[in-house]
Parts: C-alpha cells; structure tokens; sequence
C-alpha cells in the first residue's frame, strides 16, 4: 500500500456530515462503524435479546431488526428495555419494508425506542409510495431518529426504473441496462433523500446506503453516490452469500471503495449455515478493516504459507498455538494494556523472508527450514533480540511475547495531582 511520509496509508476520507445513531456517530472523521442484522423472529424477544447480545460481544457496534409485523413491533420496546437493563447500549435499527408507514404511528413505544429506522424505497408501495414514504419520516422527525435511505437491487423504485428505461430507449445511443439499473439505484437514493429533508428530515439525520449482489455494480454505484452527496453512506453487498464466497466477494467490494475512502459504517452480510453461528460476518468486518488499517480489533500473526524449505509442519503449529494464545490472552490483555489491538507477531517457517518479516512486527520468529541450522531467531523491535534453541521453543516464545506486551503496551503511570 502507499504510504505518506509519516507511514500512514495514503487515503483521503470522503467528507460527510455527521450523522449521531444512538450515541455512535457515523461519518466525518469518525471510526467505520461496523453494522450486522438479527436472523431471528423478532417477536420472540429472548432469543432477539440473544442474538443482539452475541452480535455485540462480538464487536457489532449497531445491530438491525426487522419489524415486520404487529407482533415484532410489540417485541421491539421489550427488547430495547432487556438490553439496556443488561449494560448493552448497542444502537438498535429496525428495519421496515411495506407496512412502516402503518406500524411507526400505530405503535409510538416502538417507534420511541428504536435509534434508527431503515426504509427501502422500493418498498413503499406503488400507488401510495410518496405518501407513504412521508408518514415514515413524519415520525422519524417527531421521534427525533435518524433514517438509513436504504436502497436495493432486488426490490428497485419500478417507476423509476422504467421511466429511466424509457428515456434511455429514446437515446441515440442507448447504455446497457445495467447501466441503467445502476443509474436507476443512485437516482433512487437520492430522490428519497431529497424529499425526505423536503418533509421535514434535517441533513444530518440521513444515511444511504445502495446494495447490489455484485461487486463492478456496487463499486460504479457507490463511486457515483459518493460523487453527489455528503450524506454518510452505508457499504455492503446485499445477499452476499455462504461461506467463502460471501467472505470473499463482501472483501473484494468493500476493500476496493473504503480504500478510496468511501464508505462509513459496513456491513457483511452473509448466509449462515443452518445453526451457524451469526457473529461470523462481525469478525469479518472486523478483518477487513484492520487488513485496510483502517481500525484495529485485534493483535494480527503474520505467519508464511509454508512451501518445500519447511522442516515440518512444527511451524504452522506454532503459528496457530501463538494465534490461541493471542486469543486466550485478549480479554485480560485488553484491559492491561492499552493498544494491544495493534501488536503485529510474525511466524515464519525459514530464514528466507523470516527475519525480514519478523524486522516489520512488533515480534517474530523464523524457525529454522530444513538443512538449516537448528535455532529460531526472534526479532522484537526490528532487532535481533534472542535466539531459541532445542524443544521448548515455542513456550519460550510466548513468555517472550508476554513479556513484550507488558513493556510495550503497560498503561502510563497515574501523574500525582501536585504533577511530580
Ligand atoms: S519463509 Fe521460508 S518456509 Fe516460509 S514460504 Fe518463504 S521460503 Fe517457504
């Protein structure tokens, strides 16, 4: 990555407002925030609770549900209330799709209690869609809630789409419906937006966000959103899909515009096996923003692939058991010392890039590679501090790593009131 003179990346931020959800602010200079969304019935306020709770142990920092039907949004000032008597002052959005316009003013105790309401335009209805859309952000404007402009692929403003269409056709030279479509998904954002401030929604109250389940359309969508607002938007892939796919593509997508400086809270939405586990698309935001630089979650190993120079897989153990130990370690870590978060530790399996690797962390180790001399040099500091010998390499290490930690990251001693 290029970097400036003083090593940081070189990326200029794209500037928005600020917009505040719930006591996190989202946009301007202010951290990324990472977004996930509940998969459970949102009337079943427990196992809601549950989840929510997961999420944000997880590092959520906002966490979305649906109310799709009376009895969510009788659940809803329930859930809120279990969360906050329990400590969690995560943001909670809830997500309206045909009916916000009669659940909001039908039920003000869940309309009071959510800190954002998501509404698609494309699901508005047809007939009725302005007048609809308007009675949404009358009570997001009586409530005092900030509203996410969330616009999708697979549910687009039809008039809209086909009035662009239409002119399109009449075009000399007539573009690709894709490109229509795109053209369609930015229009659509910011048509809303602006008759959402025309009914009375300050500036600063609106997100937008423009899912697509490709990556070229949601890079073109999100570069031409970018261009014509400073509203803050939301990035992510809609129906990302399961396992590596999901991972990958949401990667590819949103590491290519936040590095633009595009982007200012994120999601990852991915298809959890059945009974899987939900936090996986939490930790995957995470990842892609510390592999960005963007923030840091959590210290990151850096070990090599392994290729025929290793000795044996004794490397790649001691990879993984530094990555647990790393793991086990955090919670008392976290609170000890301030800025563990950005520890770099590098494994690698031979000299060739070992001690080059290990010169950029913080600390690392070079096991020796086969026909090389049997001893691990360990760098701390871009320095070669000590070299370990014999069997018990790899808890010598980690006593090293501890040690490294406690002096490089040990909060500063209290000042005495009198400044001596
Ligand atoms: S550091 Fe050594 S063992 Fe690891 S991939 Fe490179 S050459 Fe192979």
């Amino acid at each position: 990555m290029d970097a400036q003179p003083n090593g940081q990346p070189d990326r200029t931020r794209r500037r928005t407002v600020t917009v505040n959800v719930g006591g996190v602010p989202i946009g301007g200079d202010h951290p990324i925030v990472i977004q996930s969304m509940t998969n459970t019935d949102t009337a079943d306020v427990d196992a809601t609770v549950r989840q929510i709770q997961e999420l944000a142990d997880a590092g959520s920092e906002i966490v979305r549900i649906t109310v799709n039907n009376e009895d969510a949004a009788r659940a809803v000032p329930h859930i809120v209330e279990r969360l906050r008597d329990a400590g969690y002052t995560t943001p909670i959005v809830g997500d309206f799709h045909y009916n916000g316009h009669i659940l909001l003013p039908r039920f003000p105790a869940m309309a009071r209690s959510l800190d954002k309401y998501r509404i698609n335009p494309g699901n508005v209805g047809t007939k009725y869609r302005d007048d609809n859309f308007r009675i949404i952000i009358e009570e997001a404007v009586r409530h005092g809630k900030p509203v996410r402009i969330g616009v999708n692929w697979g549910s687009l403003d039809q008039a809209l789409l086909t009035k662009l269409m239409d002119e399109n056709a009449r075009r000399p030279d007539p573009l690709d419906a894709r490109a229509v479509t795109r053209e369609a998904m930015v229009q659509s954002a910011l048509l809303s937006a602006r008759y959402a401030e025309d009914c009375g929604l300050p500036h600063d109250r609106i997100i937008i966000s423009a899912k697509v389940s490709a990556v070229p359309d949601l890079i073109a969508v999100y570069r031409r959103l970018a261009a014509q607002c400073d509203y803050p938007l939301h990035l992510g892939l809609t129906e990302a899909g399961m396992g590596m796919k999901g991972i990958v593509a949401s990667t590819a997508g949103l590491a290519i515009l936040l590095q633009e400086g595009i982007g200012d809270t994120i999601r990852v939405s991915l298809t959890p096996r059945p009974g899987g586990d939900r936090t996986e698309e939490v930790r995957v935001c995470q990842q892609i923003l510390q592999s960005l630089e963007l923030r840091a979650f959590a210290p990151q190993v850096t070990a090599c692939p392994g290729c025929g120079r290793t000795a044996s897989t004794y490397f790649q153990e001691l990879a993984e058991d530094v990555q647990r130990y790393i793991e086990k370690r955090m919670p008392a870590w976290r609170r000890q010392y301030p800025g563990v978060e950005n520890l770099r530790v590098a494994v690698m399996g031979c000299v060739v890039n070992g001690p080059g690797e290990s010169k950029h962390a913080h600390i690392g180790i070079s096991l020796p590679g086969k026909f090389e001399e049997p001893k691990a040099p360990v760098y701390v500091d871009g320095r070669l501090f000590a070299t370990l010998r014999g069997d018990n390499i790899a808890a010598e290490f980690t006593r090293l790593l501890e040690d490294y930690v406690a002096s490089r990251f040990a909060a500063p001693a209290a000042v005495p009131a009198d400044g001596r």
